[in-house]
């Protein structure tokens, strides 16, 4: 059993059948499907790809629709070719889209001119370019390089410390969640979040489209998302600590700290967090990871994060499968001597009242009673969340009669989610469960396990119930 879970971006090296079908057998539980790249045609071909493979195994399995958000991205280049750009050089950044030349590139981006500085700082490229601004114009800006290289089109740029006025959804995210709901994608994924207020526009636009509960990912990849970690916190369903763009806009020292500093927040409040980017990068091109990157990963672990995310591994590397396998292993490794860290849940709308009380003593019940499994009746997923955001050492087998909610609960730390037929008595339903659990080999027959069942009433009758008992 893997408590934290695996999210694999699908690209091009991933998006055949044969490939989501050997990802879902090594072990992913989340796709992303990242919206800054690919057709929708592409898109909607891997969602039925990954429907198809997670039917044929009997998981439920997520799919994550990442918005591609507002990057600032460097214009086409005449014929295609790149810029080789040396420190010392000057370029010109203009504004509208006629095609680069050697000194000249352009950006679709108006106010660019109007909000940096001379002396700011342009990264270029995931920062392999750094341009400083000396002088800018009203439709453009007058840069030297200082870390040179050669630019391609369509590359993205970072203005660290500069605030940025554009909005998290642009009107191509609207139309694309559009399509998402109607593909039924399980999560959406809000890029360069700056504010509670933004989620709230998201879900907002997802009611419009006739989704008003479908679960929202706040990427943290600015500092200004950092700095209102717990407004942002209030608002989504689960963040994602996005340290590609983070480390671009923050120093970049200074992300391991923001990464233990939103597990711990994320964590007391019981809202999912993705540790993301360059988890194993060399694996990208070679067969092994470093040591660096397995250490890494087995941080997140650690720091009792509910998923860690491969990206470019997954989605354009040449051992892509491997990749997950890899990351299964280290995982499987880290969990083998328990060292998530505890964190104290604090308030928050989940972790309040007789909910909370139940699904406490459920965990203790399972610890000092060895339960193998806590089997949770769960119809809209939230028991299980809760379960899960307690951390406990067995197995929490999330029974729901709603394929969506337990495709959601797939990104929840040591959620398995399982769809069941609950009909009639609750007691009866969550034992049936157990047994069939026992009959798939999930479970080891006549080993206790803990059943729990809330509901929100105190009504007479089994409608909260707590136990332990073999089955
Ligand atoms: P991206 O987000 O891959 O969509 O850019 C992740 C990150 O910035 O780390
Ligand atoms: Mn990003």
């Amino acid at each position: 059993m893997r408590h934290t879970k695996i999210v694999a971006t699908i690209g091009p090296a991933t998006s055949s059948a044969q490939a989501i079908d050997a990802m879902t057998i090594a072990g992913v539980d989340v796709f992303r499907l990242n919206f800054s790249h690919g057709t929708r045609d592409a898109h909607a071909e891997a969602i039925a790809r990954v429907r198809a493979s997670a039917q044929k195994h009997g998981r439920s399995v997520a799919l994550l629709q990442d918005l591609g958000g507002p990057k600032i991205r460097t214009g086409a280049l005449r014929d295609g070719v790149s810029l080789a750009l040396t420190a010392g050089d000057e370029l010109r950044i203009v504004v509208g889209d006629a095609p680069g030349e050697p000194g000249r590139v352009s950006i679709p981006y108006p106010d660019l001119p109007r909000v940096v500085r001379r002396g700011d700082v342009l990264l270029v490229d995931d920062g392999r370019i750094a341009l400083r601004v000396d002088d800018t114009g009203t439709t453009d800006v007058r840069t030297t390089v200082i870390d040179g290289g050669l630019l391609g089109e369509h590359k993205g740029i970072n203005v660290p410390g500069v605030q940025l006025p554009s909005m998290a959804l642009t009107p191509k995210d609207i139309d694309d969640l559009r399509f998402g709901v109607k593909s039924g994608v399980d999560w959406i994924a809000l890029s360069f979040v700056r504010s509670a207020h933004e989620v709230r526009q998201a879900r907002e636009a997802l009611a419009q489209a006739g989704a008003p509960d479908l679960p929202i990912v706040a990427k943290l990849e600015r500092a200004e998302a950092v700095a209102r970690i717990d407004e942002i916190l209030e608002a989504a369903n689960a963040v994602m600590v996005a340290r590609g763009d983070l480390g671009l806009e923050l120093p970049l020292e200074r992300v391991p700290r923001v990464q233990k500093d939103v597990a711990r927040r994320a964590r007391a409040l019981g809202v999912p967090v993705i540790v993301a980017t360059q988890v194993l990068e060399s694996m990208r091109s070679e067969p092994r990871p470093t040591r660096a990157e397995v250490s890494d990963a087995a941080t997140a672990v650690d720091e009792g994060v509910d998923a860690v995310m491969l990206a470019g591994e997954t989605a354009i590397g040449a051992h892509p499968v491997r990749a997950v396998q890899t990351l299964d292993l280290i995982i499987r490794d880290a969990e083998t001597i328990p060292r998530v860290e505890r964190v104290p849940l604090s308030g928050g709308q989940l972790l309040t009242g007789h909910a909370r009380a139940l699904c406490e003593a459920a965990v203790t019940l399972a610890e000092r009673g060895d339960a193998t499994a806590i089997v949770a009746v769960t119809r809209g997923g939230k028991t299980a969340r809760l379960l899960s955001a307690l951390r406990p050492r067995a197995p929490v087998y999330a029974a729901t009669d709603r394929p969506d909610v337990a495709r959601r609960l797939a990104l929840a730390w040591g959620v398995v989610p399982v769809v069941a037929d609950l009909s009639g008595d609750v007691t009866v339903a969550a034992s049936r469960v157990g047994g069939q659990l026992v009959a798939r080999g999930d479970i080891p027959p006549a080993s206790p396990i803990v059943l729990v069942s809330i509901t929100p009433d105190l009504a007479p009758g089994p409608s909260n119930v707590l136990k332990i008992q073999r089955v």
